[in-house]
């Protein structure tokens, strides 16, 4: 159970958020003085009485007579509850929605987490395009750049501390990258990447968050042939959520 999200980060998000991005990106709309119009999602007709305003942050339609805000339009366009309307509008913007704790049997992941899963997924992929070997392998193994792009494939370079170099110069702590399981402390505390020289598979949870890795080694060396994240506050195994990886990582076996 999710806590509460604070009623003013709504506040923040209604006064960051444009509606003429939110709905545009979704309905075509055309400048028409000060406001944009265009043909109603709500309703069908042939000629646009759906009308946006920039000042007001506000879409109103004629025919139909459905109205409100950027919030609004995406519960009613996407069919989505409040909450996840606010999610997808705070993913859009870069933001990340805080909750308040509501109750004792909520556990609150610390968002850093996320956040820092996501930008090795980042780092990964980029340092993919940089691996000829890496791409020869996929290429090897009948994965196209447009699937390894669909599926963020990305490779963990060589080294100890490739990864966690980059990661503490965005603000990752090192503490973090821990609990999230990018990094492993050994017996004698030496703390290092987990993944190295390897072929990575973001996974997912439903919401498309990166909650973990899957990594697939690309030479002889010793180490697991396939090696995955730890459990960690996000990445629970016996959880459906490794079942999102295995069909990109099926076409990438042997
Ligand atoms: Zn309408």
């Amino acid at each position: 159970m999710a806590g509460l999200i604070p009623q003013s980060f709504i506040n923040d998000l209604i006064d960051r958020a444009d509606i003429v991005d939110v709905v545009g990106s979704r309905v075509v709309l055309k400048k028409s003085g000060k406001n944009y119009s265009g043909l109603c999602p709500f309703h069908d007709e042939k000629s646009p009485s759906f009308s946006v305003s920039p000042d007001k942050q506000f879409f109103h339609c004629f025919g139909c007579q459905e109205s409100g805000s950027a919030l609004t339009f995406l519960m009613k366009y996407e069919r989505m509850d409040f909450v996840e309307a606010v999610e997808t509008l705070a993913k859009d913007l870069g933001l990340t929605v805080p909750r308040e704790k509501s109750n004792r049997n909520y556990i609150e992941v610390d968002q850093r987490i996320y956040q820092a899963l996501e930008k090795a997924e980042r780092v990964y992929k980029q340092r993919l395009r940089g691996m000829p070997a890496a791409v020869d392998y996929l290429k090897g193994r009948g994965l196209t750049g447009v699937t390894a792009r669909d599926f963020s494939i990305g490779y963990a370079p060589e080294g100890w501390h490739s990864l966690s170099e980059v990661l503490l110069n965005e603000d990752v702590s090192a503490e973090v990258m821990l609990k999230a399981g990018l990094t492993i402390k050994n017996d004698s505390g030496r703390v290092y990447d987990r993944f190295r020289h390897r072929i990575m598979f973001p996974i997912r949870d439903v919401r498309g968050r990166v909650i973990g890795f899957g990594g697939r080694k690309l030479s002889d060396e010793e180490g697991p042939k396939y090696l995955n994240s730890p459990e960690t506050p996000v990445f629970a195994k016996k959880s459906g959520t490794v079942r999102f990886i295995r069909s990109a990582q099926g076409s990438a076996k042997h």
